[in-house]
């Protein structure tokens, strides 16, 4: 589903990143970085959905005690979202469900630290926000 869509705007309306479980890298966050910096995005929504498959396939290779040696750079992808899972591991309710909210905090946080997105946050020009996306209904609750 285009995000345009989902969030009821038009084509270009917004400055959109995708990445398989949110997962942040040098491209990402320095997109987000550019997005925020250079066209004024005003909101920064880090949004987790529901039956996300890179969290279930992390959650898949941390049970199978994998290293995962995937080809390319899905090894990468899991090692980035482990800590997602692991923080929620314990939690009551669906272990999935938990890992893509623990795993949409882990994200803001570290953006968080960016030396672009942290001041522009404190002083007001830009709010983050977490968000999980249902498929199932098609709506979008903050978190
Ligand atoms: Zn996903």
């Amino acid at each position: 589903m285009p995000i345009e869509l989902v969030f009821d705007q038009g084509l270009g309306d917004l400055v959109v990143v995708r990445s398989a479980g949110e997962a942040l890298d040098h491209s990402v966050v320095g997109s987000l970085e550019f997005g925020v910096a250079e066209l004024h995005t005003p909101l920064l929504v880090v949004l987790g959905h529901q039956r996300c498959g890179a969290l279930d396939a992390t959650i898949k290779a941390i049970d199978a005690h994998q290293r995962t040696s995937e080809a390319g750079q899905i090894g990468y992808l899991v090692e980035t979202l482990t800590p997602a899972v692991r923080q929620a591991e314990g939690k009551p309710g669906d272990r999935l469900t938990n890992a893509i909210h623990a795993n949409v905090d882990l994200v803001l946080a570290e953006l968080r630290k960016s030396p672009v997105i942290a001041p522009l946050e404190k002083s007001g020009k830009l709010k983050l926000v977490g968000a999980y996306y249902e498929l199932d209904t098609g709506r979008v609750s903050l978190t």
